[in-house]
């Protein structure tokens, strides 16, 4: 019976024990299965977490690279930010003014750059700007300056004024159909070339081309009114003719005349008689060449002398290889017949029109010159529109005579600009 009883007690510990076992082994699994799980959350939440910190360090890159990019452009920001700052009150654009005053004359690529700035600082309806403009273009005109041309002109259209401006200065979204374009830029070209007034020699060559801008010396169009088609006539600050009067400077400039004998061309171009010389006639100011382009007459004379003017005046005009011009002014006083003036007045046109070459007919335009050389000596400008500055004058002391039929016989009465102011200039004299 003993022997029952502890069997059966093993038989239920065995179970028991079984049971534990099991229990145990069920926990164990259980446990494990819960580890796994946790493992694999945990990895899942380590794979977001990484793909969290990998999405930060894009963005943070990503960041970097922006602020790279910023940088440049806040500096940027930055200038311009002070470049209107130093505009805006007008003080810059006061400075540039009076440096560039304190200079004698402006190139025409620093009228350029007054304009822009100007125009920057006091906006496109700045008259003073379009003056700037202006002077740059009618200065580019001496010489062959493109870059100066278009920007003065694209000056101009930006203010706002009808102006046409050469094709090619145009940006090419800009540019017209090639038919229109040729157009413009034929007349862009008459504009750039246009009445440069008795002073310049291929003027007449290209009168067909001529701008419609009439000017006179009297009424409507006369000396008074020329500043509102071409600005630098009545803004112009060394416009001539002068009333040449002291205190003088001393000269030390040397001035020689070496013109030549050679057939007569003569035009009268409804401003004046103008005798077209051919090439070889030269005057020599301190050794250097100007090669004589025409000569022509006003009537009475345009220089006066302590107030008082000259029956006639007659100016030669001259170029250099740089494109300076110089004028030798010639003053005729009434008295005996000028047997120059005699050849001339035979042959000249009465009225406007063509060039006149008379058959065998030689000049020398030395005939018309005085023995002495001595000078007043001041810087002006063309005495016709467009009154472009930048010219040397040289007005001889000693006068030649004229006789007063021959003063009659000149086919303009009045063909003289009124003197103009000084400036400041000095008139210097040898
Ligand atoms: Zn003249």
């Amino acid at each position: 019976m003993k022997r029952t009883i502890f069997e059966v007690i093993l038989a239920l510990a065995l179970v028991g024990a079984g049971a534990f076992g099991w229990t145990n082994w069920k926990q164990n699994q259980t446990a494990s299965k819960q580890v796994a799980e946790l493992k694999t959350a945990t990895e899942e939440a380590d794979k977001a977490s990484k793909e969290k910190t990998d999405a930060i360090k894009a963005a943070e890159e990503e960041m970097s690279a922006l602020r790279a990019e910023m940088e440049p452009l806040e500096k940027a920001a930055r200038q311009l930010t002070a470049v209107k700052g130093a505009l805006a009150n007008g003080a810059t654009l006061a400075d540039i003014e009076t440096s560039y005053k304190s200079q004698k004359k402006l190139s025409a690529e620093r009228q350029v750059g007054l304009g822009a700035v100007r125009m920057l600082t006091k906006g496109a309806e700045d008259p003073g700007s379009l003056e700037a403009f202006r002077k740059a273009l009618e200065m580019s005109e001496l010489g062959d300056r493109k870059n100066i041309v278009c920007a003065a002109q694209l000056g101009l259209l930006a203010a706002g004024e009808k102006i046409t401006v050469l094709a090619e200065c145009l940006p090419k979204s800009l540019r017209l159909e090639p038919a229109m374009e040729d157009k413009s830029g034929k007349e862009a070209s008459a504009e750039k070339t246009g009445d440069k007034g008795n002073h310049a020699k291929d003027d007449d060559k290209k009168s067909g081309e001529k701008k419609a801008v009439q000017w006179s010396y009297d009424g409507e169009m006369g000396p008074e009114r020329w500043g509102k088609e071409f600005p630098t006539c009545a803004k112009g600050k060394s416009q001539s003719p002068l009333d040449i009067r002291g205190p003088f400077v001393k000269a030390r400039t040397v001035v020689t005349a070496d013109y030549k004998e050679g057939p007569l061309k003569m035009v009268n171009n409804g401003h004046t008689i103008q005798v077209n010389v051919p090439a070889g006639s030269k005057l020599r100011i301190d050794g250097v060449a100007y090669e004589l382009l025409q000569f022509h007459f006003h009537r009475p004379s345009e220089e006066k002398l302590d107030g008082k003017p000259m029956a006639m005046v007659v100016h030669f005009v001259h170029k250099n290889a740089e494109g300076k011009l110089a004028v030798l002014g010639v003053l005729l006083k009434e008295g005996n017949e000028n047997p120059g003036i005699k050849t001339l007045w035979a042959n000249m046109p009465l009225e406007e029109g063509p060039e006149v070459a008379p058959d065998g007919v030689n000049f020398n335009p030395g005939n018309l010159l005085p023995r002495e050389f001595d000078f007043y000596s001041y810087e002006g400008s063309l005495t016709t529109p467009p009154c472009t500055e930048g010219v040397r004058f040289f007005i001889l002391k000693s006068t030649v005579n004229v006789a007063k039929e021959q003063v009659a016989a000149f086919p303009f009465k009045r063909n003289a600009r009124p003197v103009q102011a000084l400036n400041g200039r000095e008139i210097s004299t040898n």
